[in-house]
């Protein structure tokens, strides 16, 4: 083993062998994989080995198509087999939610350049004989999907990597890794010590553990799952190979084994494998049989697919695997570990081992991970994610496998955890909550009386109503909106101006003011959006997304000077309360000394302020697109500004409003959110973020580049779309078309209530950004007509904001 090399790869299963290959691809050729036994030794070499390119986020469908396309260049280089069957596969859906779903799905497809096909029961019939036509009402072809040997494909891997310069070491385990000063690694394992300059954490089934060599908690969880094999099907003989199928109502997936036929399930009532700490002593071990616990599954099964009832089990296959909290991976640099990077929580190793071997090592060679990957960085989870956190959340994701997320529907598992002190004043309103980050917030507020509860459903739901209301009362006087889920950071000292002026792609307010300014990364692409408020010359207060915290606090930490700044996340300490709409004022100026009048207080003003006993940083924003302010205060204030600002509104009508409400208001004022219009492959000009970056003020990160994309105009538009919907809203990804063609894609969107518009954000080709008319959106399977708004739909010329 060599006693020095840039990277040790800790783990020699699918991933860590992908990791290997795509650093000496390119071009770290002074790799090395250390595995504690054989290659395959975790949950690789019982996999069933099936891979499929639909995937939820079309990031992660894109990076799993590069996957299945890998398999023959990973062939040619190491003349090793893969045991690639491609033999197409279809998916079945058993109610008209499901078929909703498969339209949607074969939509988001367009634009992928996936050529998905909606075909007749009947169809299904003929591609796979042994279903039973009367349980389904439609299902989707996909000619890419089909299954790989595990053991092949990983030697493939590891061989095209020992082709590059990698060295593998097998039955070595790593017991100890220490960081060095200067950033590099002393790994220590069984046979001898190894200095490395990266460490990758792939340990997959004990990636936990390895993790916790270095103090890291990782959210991942180990679940038992079985498959089994059934005997030999006559009818399958001398017949082309059976094409994949998952039957989404049963729960199941199917392909043919050799002459019989494999069936899966994720059970309902699913079981974690070694909750706390996985053994050392677990190889290529399987677990024992529970054919109980999957045999609702396998009843329905039988009905779906009688055929198989009367085939015999031949094998049964029952082994762990494991699942970050929301099922994808956990892919990235570990905030505040210098040099460590993990590649774990891989589910489904053979159609996402490739893109993640790829996203990791273009990151750790270049820098960046060459596309939008926010779906899988490890930075996605905070502390929050606690181990019992991640137990519940895995498990309610393993026994929702098959089954349909509706866009408004929010998952019951470990909630209520996090609650601001205002949550029993809410529920006492009647709101209905949603989960963020594990911390409650207001959706909506159901009228007295009825069921704080909202169907799930694709189209609209019984919110719409009373949504419509919460948006007048915004537009016609005023509503009150808890702003605490996001997250904050106080920036302070000497050096602080500049160190932000650095990091951040908009001028410094003054003192007493705010500005948002977009966040980019080298490349000129968009990793952030903010609104910076200035406290005083050397005290900033920084407000951005909180899912994105980790991520931003790792991005912060790579320029932070050792002294001269300090920076502190406060997402939890300080809470919000904002009100909006034209009766704002009206509402807080009795309660503060200072004159909101706005000559005073103008659009975008900040101060430290005192409304009635409660200290408060007030700013004069709002979200909503109409005269708003924003308070921050420390959690132990809250009840009191909420009991203040609720007895202030009384009279004039203020009413509490919902993360729905926003939403609506937000897309009326065509403001862009992060996560969907900001994502890092779109740079600020084209997001029509322009004004807020100032190429003028001195060298930031992104500068050249972004005066590269203003130069050159970029590829695409963020645009507005007036959509001619009928009962159900645009929610994201969605294609758009134009002239016939498509052209780009939904970002997210939804009905503006008060301007009566169904509203779409959208990214498309920048010669389509010109047109006005013929554009069209696909809405579960139904194209419709959508005229792109020159302007935002509400109030374009900002009057109401600075009012
Ligand atoms: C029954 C079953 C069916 C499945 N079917 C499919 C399927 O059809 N399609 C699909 O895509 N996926 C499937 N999977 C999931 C698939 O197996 C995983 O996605 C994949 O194997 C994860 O690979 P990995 O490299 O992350 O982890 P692992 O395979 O667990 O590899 C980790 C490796 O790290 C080594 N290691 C750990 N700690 C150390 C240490 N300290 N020192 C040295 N080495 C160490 C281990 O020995 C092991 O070899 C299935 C899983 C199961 C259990």
């Amino acid at each position: 083993m060599r006693t020095h090399v840039k990277v040790a790869v800790i783990g020699g299963g699918v991933v860590g062998a992908s990791v290997l290959y795509h650093l000496t691809k390119a071009g770290w050729k002074d790799v090395l994989l250390i595995e504690r036994a054989e290659l395959t030794s975790g949950s690789t070499w019982h996999a069933a080995g099936g891979m499929h390119t639909v995937n939820g986020d079309p990031n992660v469908a894109k990076l799993q198509q590069y996957t299945i396309n890998l398999y023959r260049e990973l062939e040619q280089i190491s003349g090793q087999s893969c045991g690639v069957h491609i033999t197409g596969g279809i998916m079945l859906a058993g109610t008209p939610e499901r078929l909703d779903w498969l339209r949607m799905a074969k939509a988001r497809g367009r634009y992928l350049g996936m050529d998905l096909e909606l075909i007749s029961v009947a169809e299904a019939k003929k591609l796979f004989p042994l279903l039973e036509e009367r349980h389904f009402v439609g299902a989707m072809y996909d000619p890419i999907e089909g299954h790989v040997d595990p053991y092949g494909v990983t030697h493939a891997y590891a061989k095209s990597a020992q082709v590059g310069g990698a060295e593998v070491v097998r039955q070595t385990r790593v017991l100890e890794c220490r960081p060095r000063a200067d950033g590099s690694w002393d790994v220590s394992t069984d046979r001898g010590d190894v200095h490395a300059e990266h460490v990758v954490n792939a340990a997959g089934l004990w990636a936990r553990e390895v993790g916790r060599m270095v103090g890291l908690e990782l959210p991942i969880l180990a679940m038992e799952h079985q498959y089994l094999i059934t005997e030999d099907i006559p009818e399958f003989k001398g017949r082309q190979e059976q094409l994949h199928c998952i039957d989404f109502e049963g729960e199941i997936y199917m392909r043919q084994e050799r002459g019989g036929m494999l069936m899966g399930t994720y059970e309902r009532a699913g079981v974690p494998w070694s909750p706390r700490t996985t053994p050392w002593d677990f190889g290529q071990d399987l677990l024992p049989n529970d054919l109980e616990r999957i045999a609702p599954s396998l009843e329905v099964g039988f009905q779906h697919f009688p055929r198989l009832e009367s085939a015999g089990i031949r094998k049964i296959v029952n082994g762990p695997f494991t699942f970050a909290p929301d099922g994808n991976p956990l892919v990235g640099p570990v905030r505040g570990l210098r040099n460590y990077w993990v590649a774990c929580g891989v589910m489904a190793g053979f159609s996402q081992g490739g893109g993640v071997g790829l996203a990791l090592s273009r990151w750790m060679v270049e820098g960046d991970p060459g596309g939008d990957i926010w779906g899988m960085d490890v930075a996605r989870y905070g502390d929050w994610a606690t181990l019992a956190y991640t137990n519940a959340k895995v498990r309610e994701n393993y026994s929702r496998r098959f089954r349909i997320r509706f866009p408004n529907e929010e998952l019951e598992a470990a909630r209520p955890l996090r609650t601001t002190p205002i949550y029993d004043r809410l529920a006492a309103e009647n709101a209905v909550w949603g989960d963020y980050c594990g911390l409650e917030h207001a959706l909506w507020f159901a009228p007295r009386g009825t069921p704080a509860r909202e169907d799930i459903t694709f189209r609209r739901s019984n919110a719409h109503a009373h949504v419509a209301a919460e948006c007048r009362a915004v537009r016609e006087r005023a509503g009150l909106l808890e702003i605490s889920n996001y997250g904050k950071f106080e920036v302070a000292g000497p050096k602080a101006a500049e160190w932000l002026g650095q990091v951040m792609a908009n001028r410094l307010p003054a003192p007493g003011r705010m500005v948002l300014s977009p966040m980019l990364n080298e490349r000129g692409r968009l990793i952030g959006d903010f609104t910076i408020a200035r406290l005083g010359e050397e005290r900033f207060f920084v407000v951005g997304t909180y899912a994105a915290e980790v991520y931003y606090l790792r991005w912060f930490a790579r320029t932070l000077p050792a002294a001269g700044v300090t920076l502190r996340s406060c997402a939890t300490e300080y809470v919000g309360l904002s009100v909006a709409g034209p009766a704002a004022r009206d509402i807080l100026q009795p309660l503060v000394a200072e004159d909101l009048a706005t000559a005073a207080f103008p659009f975008l003003s900040f101060r430290r302020v005192d409304v009635g006993m409660v200290p408060a940083l007030l700013g004069r924003v709002s979200f909503t697109g109409d005269l708003g302010y924003e308070i921050w205060v420390t959690t132990d204030y809250q009840r009191a500004l909420h009991a203040l600002l609720t007895a202030a509104g009384r009279d004039l009508g203020l009413r509490h409003i919902g993360g729905r409400a926003l939403n609506s208001l937000r897309l009326e004022k065509s403001f862009g959110t992060w996560a969907r219009e900001y994502r890092p492959i779109y740079g600020p000009y084209e997001a029509g973020l322009g004004r807020f970056v100032d190429l003028d003020k001195g060298d930031f990160t992104g500068r050249a580049a972004a005066r590269a994309e203003r130069a050159s105009g970029g590829e695409r538009r963020l645009v507005t779309l007036d959509v001619a919907a009928k009962d159900a809203d645009a929610i994201g990804d969605e294609p758009i078309y134009h002239d016939g063609r498509v052209v780009g894609w939904v970002t997210s969107g939804g009905y503006g209530h008060s301007v009566g518009k169904s509203l779409a954000l959208g990214y498309v080709e920048r010669a389509a950004a010109e047109a006005t008319a013929g554009f069209e959106v696909e809405l579960i399977g139904e194209r419709c007509r959508a005229t792109r708004l020159a302007a935002a739909a509400f109030d374009p010329e900002g009057r109401r904001m600075r009012a």
